[in-house]
């Protein structure tokens, strides 16, 4: 009981303190709302109006500090500009995502019962709030600085009133030059709908990187769908795509339809990405990624040695993730960065039922 008197006490002393000191500067930190004056102000009290303001600590009650402009003689408060704070906001941005982030790492129930546990007098609905606000407020986009790689793909979520796992999260990560990934993009809707919401976005970024922007797609191909006609993204990994692309990327560089040289290529790349499904037998499957590697670097060779510059470019950058489905079955796991994610994010997710909306705020706050 004695503590927050104390708390409210040392708060209130700073600020008036905070207050004198700015009051004897020439120049105020704050400026009259009226006039636009930043110098000549008198006080009109210290111990005003009494406010009450959420820190990190717990909340505490203080008096307002009001001066009055020497201007054109506008009374105003000063105690909010002076803590850093919006005007007639309860809970200082600090605070509300530090809430939002105990909200989204654990149910809002166990985040209240710790917080009362350190002595916080804040229910669960004020954390609930502060997970949707801050989430609300959060955009996930590229960033050009990092790596022009990405991943895609999308996962089931509980939606209440909806049968379970009934709306997908659509997540975008983008590889980091350090080695690590971020959240790119993030997104809850229907199953096989379109990531047009998510990737628009990103389209300004996605044209300011200099190599060119590669996506890994968890095999949807309407990923690909929204991004068609306004940028050039390659998308890997789903081999079937390969020999279609190539044939893009050599009608680039200007090779002739279905010429012999186009033919060769087009067939020899046919090849390379059918894979036989059923080999079970992990010796064969290594030895058919070797051939198929192979295979691949001739036909590199060969379009160099043609001058088809963008069809080389094409495959030096496909030919690194080209098997790791593959190779990834030898091993029994998958390295899908994404999927990792998912597992995360699930975990707060399957805690209690949400709305889409909710999920999707908690899933922002918690990859944030
Ligand atoms: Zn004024």
């Amino acid at each position: 009981m004695l503590l927050p008197q104390l708390l409210e006490d040392f708060f209130q002393k700073v600020l008036v303190a905070l207050g004198e000191y700015e009051m004897s500067q020439e120049k105020k930190s704050f400026v009259c709302k009226c006039c636009g004056n930043d110098t000549k102000f008198i006080w009109k009290t210290r111990h005003g109006k009494a406010t009450t303001i959420l820190t990190w600590f717990r909340y505490i009650t203080l008096k307002q500090l009001q001066v009055e402009c020497k201007g054109c003689g506008s009374k105003q408060y000063i105690t909010r500009a002076l803590l850093g704070m919006e005007p007639r906001k309860r809970i200082p941005e600090e605070t509300l995502r530090k809430l939002a982030l105990m909200g989204a790492l654990t149910s809002y129930r166990v985040s209240e019962k710790f917080g009362k546990m350190f002595g916080w007098a804040i229910d669960k609905m004020t954390i609930w709030k502060s997970v949707q606000q801050v989430g609300a407020g959060m955009d996930f986009v590229l960033d050009e600085n990092e790596e022009p790689r990405c991943e895609a793909d999308g996962t089931g979520v509980g939606i209440t009133g909806i049968a379970k796992r009934g709306k997908e999260l659509k997540v975008l990560v983008q590889y980091k030059k350090s080695g690590g990934i971020r959240v790119a993009g993030i997104d809850i809707g229907n199953y096989n709908g379109s990531w047009d919401k998510l990737l628009q976005k990103s389209i300004g970024v996605i044209k300011k990187f200099k190599e060119p922007f590669l996506l890994t797609a968890g095999g949807d191909i309407s990923i690909f769908e929204s991004l068609k006609g306004k940028v050039t993204v390659l998308v890997q990994r789903c081999l079937w795509h390969i020999p279609y692309q190539a044939q893009y990327v050599l009608w680039s560089d200007g090779v002739k339809r279905k010429s012999g040289e186009w033919l060769h290529i087009v067939a020899e790349l046919m090849e390379i990405c059918a894979i036989r499904s059923l080999v079970d037998c992990p010796d064969t499957i290594k030895a058919m990624i070797g051939s198929k590697k192979a295979r691949l670097e001739k036909v590199i060779v060969y379009c160099r040695k043609k001058g088809f510059k963008r069809c080389v470019i094409y495959l030096e950058n496909v030919r690194g993730d080209m098997f790791t489905a593959l190779e990834n079955r030898l091993e029994g796991k998958t390295t899908s960065r994404v999927a990792r994610l998912f597992r995360t994010v699930n975990m707060r997710v399957n805690v209690r039922k949400w709305s889409t909306e909710g999920a999707l705020n908690v899933t922002k706050v918690r990859l944030a």
